[in-house]
């Protein structure tokens, strides 16, 4: 990981200065006065499964001010996410919000950005910068070096704020293609100790999305490059949660959570192995230990294969096994599969 850029403190959090980058992820949806308590409730779903900062668009007051609400419920470092109202940054700064995301230059004129720069450095609140390849400025967007147009964007908008004294920042430069994403990415990392955001915009669904967001942010990764990250996906928050940590796992070579190791499954599988991995998915991933879990269709490839899993489930025949490190502990027939893996994996 990075550890040439600058620590930046989100909320309980640092990002950058050589730390493991936190996972991030969005809300979906606009917020609601009558289900706040819900949206706390998945928000704490969402850490435990390893997300660590929340990002929500704030397009006007009452979303600032429900925000607000918000973060006095939960734990997670939000992100108020701004375009164009200097007011609504302003509000949203009101409360415990942990970074606000706002590009100085689609604030309008300059003085509305020295209010926004002054309640953020009076709060230490750092803002994020964000560049998208898409919404480029008017004169960059006919350049043919696509990253090197991202990269331009993203160094006016810092010196907008370097003139002002402000220092707390952390930039994005997002593309939906992998290589701009990354070439981007490098450049500005070879001129700059900001700490970097990474992440590939609209991805797409989940398959897509996935295999885009691994392939450009291992390589910036494995380059110690990327302070943080999102997988943006078209898909739940939960699924870009469990792919930014496995991204970071693999590239770090060190995993806080737990891995499933599942079989496909075939013609031979005794055992739905895909609906038990989707029934488990939340709980199994919000263990923050370093344990694997193993669900098999059968015996073929299951405890055998399966033998360093700390725990494992496999199909035999009209029966089900509960295995651990290749010892089968308990027996069982489908229907009991939930209960008898759930006192097993208690005993971990
Ligand atoms: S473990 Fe068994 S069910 Fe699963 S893919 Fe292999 S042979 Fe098929």
């Amino acid at each position: 990981m990075s550890s040439k850029t600058r620590p930046v403190k989100v909320g309980s959090l640092i990002v950058g200065g050589g730390h493991r980058p936190p996972v991030q992820s969005m809300w979906k949806e606009p917020l609601r006065a009558d289900s706040l308590g819900a949206v706390a409730e998945r928000t704490r779903t969402l850490a435990a499964l390893g997300c660590g900062i929340l990002r929500f668009s704030t397009p006007d007051i009452a979303q600032a001010e429900l925000l607000g609400a918000l973060a006095a419920m939960v734990e997670i470092p939000l992100v108020a996410d701004v375009h164009f109202d200097w007011r609504i940054a302003l509000r949203c700064m009101d409360f415990p919000i942990a970074k606000v995301r706002v590009n100085p230059g689609n604030l309008g004129e300059p003085w509305k950005l020295r209010e926004v720069v002054a309640k953020a450095a009076d709060k230490g609140i750092p803002i994020r910068i964000g560049v998208n390849a898409g919404s480029l400025p008017k004169d960059l967007q006919e350049e043919p070096d696509r990253a090197s147009a991202i990269v331009t964007a993203a160094e006016r908008e810092i010196a907008a704020l370097d003139a002002l004294d402000f220092v707390n920042v952390i930039v994005s430069m997002k593309a939906s293609g992998v290589e701009e994403t990354v070439r981007a990415n490098r450049v500005f990392s070879g001129r700059h100790d900001i700490p970097l955001h990474i992440g590939v915009t609209e991805a797409g669904p989940l398959v897509q999305g996935c295999v885009r967001s691994a392939v450009a942010l291992y390589a910036l990764l494995a380059d110690g490059i990327g302070d943080t990250l999102r997988v943006s996906l078209s898909d739940e928050p939960e699924n870009e949660v469990i792919a930014g940590q496995e991204i970071v796992a693999l590239a770090s070579g060190t995993r806080h959570g737990a891995d499933i190791v599942s079989c496909p499954r075939c013609g031979r599988a005794g055992f739905d192995t895909h609906a038990f991995t989707e029934r488990w998915r939340d709980r199994i991933y919000s263990i923050r230990k370093p344990i694997t879990v193993a669900v098999m269709g059968c015996v073929v490839n299951g405890p055998g294969e399966a033998r360093h899993a700390d725990i494992g489930i496999t199909g035999v025949g009209d029966k089900v096994i509960v295995f651990r490190k290749g010892e089968i502990s308990r027996t069982c027939v489908p229907e009991d599969a939930d209960i008898v893996f759930g006192e097993e994996l208690a005993k971990l």
